[in-house]
Order: C-alpha cells, then sequence, then structure tokens
C-alpha cells in the first residue's frame, strides 16, 4: 500500500480508490463514515447508551476516582439515563432519527464508562437486549484496554460471524508516562494486548487518543501517530484536551495553568493535519475533537460543531495540499 500511495503525484490521495476499488472519489482522509457504508448498503446511525455499569478506575478494582480528565456527565446524551433499559434509550434515541430518516438502521454504542466491567452474562444480557431492537444492526462497544478477558473476546468473535461489532478501546496516549500521571491505571502495553488479541480474532477495533495531554510534547503527539500505525487498527477517534469542572485536571490547571498547552482552533487543525500525515491511510478516523456540555467546560471554549470542526479540517488538508498517510512509512 505504501508503493501505491508514494506513486501518487503531491495532492489529495483517492482514499477510496485503493481502499474500495469501484469508487471513484478524492478524499483527503479515510472517513469513518465510508467504512460504514461499505458494510452497510444505506444510511446508519449510532445510538449511545448508558448501560448502567461502572468503572474499575473509580471503584478500586484498577484505581480509585478514575482519569484525572473524567466527568462522565460529559459524554452522555440526555436520553441515556442508568433507569432506562436498553430498549427504551433505543426506542427514544431511534425516535429522534426516524422522523427524518425512515429508511435509516442503527448501532447501538454502548459509550458511558466501561462497557466490558460486569459479569459476563449481565454483559451478555444488555448486548443481546440491544440487538433485539428492531433494526439494530450492530454494537459499537466502549472499553478500557485492560477489561477484555479472553472469555468475552470468544463471545464477540462469534458474535461478529452474524452481526458488526466493533470494541473501541480509550488509549488517550501511547505514553506510559502520561498514562500514569493522568491516572489511567493501564499502560501502552494493554492497549496493545487488548488490540492485537481483539484484531487477531477478526473482530474491529478502534482507539481513542486525546491530544494535547499535559507534558508531551508536540512531537511526542505525533509520534502518537507512528505508534498506532503499527497496530491493526480499523478506527480511530482524536480529541483535543479539554478541561472539565469537578475533575482532578481541571484543579490542577487551576493551581498550574502553566503547566497546560490551551491550543486555539487553528493551532490544533494544523497538530491534526500533521498527526494523520503520519497515521497509516487504511485507519478510518471518526473524529478529531470532542464537545463537552458548555456548562461543564473549563477551556479551550471554542465553541465549534464537530461538523463544522471537520469541515475546517478538511479545507485545512486542501489548502496544504496534503493527505492521510502521506508521511507514513512502515517500520521495518
Ligand atoms: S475516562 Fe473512562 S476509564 Fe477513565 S475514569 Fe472515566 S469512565 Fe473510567
Amino acid at each position: 500500500m505504501e508503493n501505491e500511495i508514494n506513486k501518487l503525484p503531491t495532492g489529495l490521495i483517492p482514499v477510496n480508490h485503493y481502499l474500495c476499488p469501484g469508487m471513484a472519489e478524492t478524499k483527503a482522509y479515510h472517513e469513518f463514515g465510508d467504512f460504514l457504508q461499505q458494510r452497510f448498503p444505506g444510511k446508519v446511525q449510532k445510538i449511545s447508551i448508558h448501560a448502567g455499569f461502572t468503572c474499575p478506575n473509580r471503584d478500586g478494582s484498577k484505581g480509585w476516582g478514575g482519569c484525572t480528565y473524567c466527568n462522565n456527565q460529559t459524554f452522555s446524551p440526555e436520553y441515556c439515563h442508568t433507569e432506562k433499559s436498553i430498549t427504551k434509550q433505543l426506542e427514544e434515541g431511534i425516535r429522534f432519527f426516524s422522523r427524518k430518516y425512515p429508511e435509516m438502521n442503527y448501532l447501538a454504542y454502548f459509550q458511558a464508562y466501561t462497557n466490558t466491567y460486569e459479569e459476563m452474562s449481565r454483559l451478555v444480557q444488555k448486548y443481546e437486549e440491544a440487538l433485539a431492537y428492531p433494526k439494530v444492526e450492530g454494537l459499537i462497544i466502549g472499553t478500557r484496554p485492560d477489561c477484555v478477558p479472553d472469555e468475552l473476546l470468544e463471545y464477540f468473535e462469534s458474535l461478529s460471524r452474524k452481526t458488526f461489532v466493533l470494541i473501541e478501546y480509550g488509549l488517550e496516549s501511547t505514553l506510559n508516562r502520561t498514562l500514569e500521571r493522568i491516572n489511567r491505571g493501564h499502560t501502552y502495553e494493554d492497549s496493545v494486548s487488548a488490540i492485537l488479541r481483539t484484531a487477531g480474532r477478526g473482530i474491529p477495533a478502534g482507539a481513542h487518543l486525546i491530544l494535547g495531554l499535559p507534558g508531551e510534547s508536540r512531537e511526542e503527539i505525533l509520534s502518537h501517530a507512528d505508534r498506532l500505525s503499527e497496530l491493526p487498527l480499523t478506527s480511530l477517534k482524536l480529541h483535543q484536551l479539554q478541561l472539565i469542572k469537578n475533575t482532578r485536571m481541571g484543579r490542577e490547571y487551576a493551581g498550574h495553568p502553566e503547566a497546560f498547552h490551551l491550543y486555539s482552533v487553528e493551532e490544533y487543525i494544523d497538530l491534526v493535519i500533521d498527526f494523520m500525515e503520519r497515521l497509516h491511510p487504511a485507519i478510518a478516523v471518526e473524529r478529531f475533537v470532542s464537545q463537552s456540555p458548555k456548562e461543564l467546560l473549563i477551556a479551550p471554549a471554542w465553541g465549534l460543531k464537530n461538523f463544522e470542526f471537520t469541515a475546517k479540517v478538511k479545507r485545512r488538508f486542501k489548502e496544504r495540499n496534503t493527505f492521510q498517510g502521506r508521511l507514513y512509512s512502515p517500520r521495518s
């Protein structure tokens, strides 16, 4: 694949051309939406679910207090309340989208906390409740890399022969020094092991990374792209560092703002593009930013929605006449 990329003249790479022969659209990066389109004939939408699981980094099994940046309220849409059943959450989420897109199918996205941290029978019951809901065509399971026993992966492997399953791992950084500093409670080696064991069973593995964690230089941030490119990853989500109220990191920032580099929008866009140039071109990228609710956010207050930011990134790719993987080279 590298040779194929290197043969292309400077300019945008026809990502879909080499990933999906027959599609001629020219894109600067491999979009997750295109990845889904290759698997599903019609439109699919993720519906976020709060399944009522907890997190081993909060209850003492891996650590106490959680990751220093985490306030779990920030990634749970209104309709994800623990007291609601999976079925009820899907019903409400799907009702919202189906008015506008009656043909749409859905993926149940187990998002909040650690969605593989529970007794196996209870996990399976929740996943299957979601899959039993009409028009739910698969699962996306968000979890930590140190919470995927082989027994569970065996279950996902057999499930993935019948339906779509993607396991999304919160890696956040590839540097153990940073993982320790943010109290993740796992190492990068745990992340590598989880991704290899997942992909080794033919299950798509995704990763989630935060760009701009304290103590990481610009070059260290970009080197995450090199390390992730060595892994059999299907997809990646990038997020800017956000400082959230009522978190340990928020308090650290109040005491030592000089320890943090908060990116401006333009500076972060260039960081993202530099990162993408080094990223393996086959990894589908789902997003570049996250948006925490305004009332919980300390900084940076960019005031941009995800689609607005993505449009800016796409424009910048064009201005810089570059593309995902331009600087990627496999290590020998
Ligand atoms: S970020 Fe995830 S792993 Fe970390 S404390 Fe929050 S829920 Fe737990």
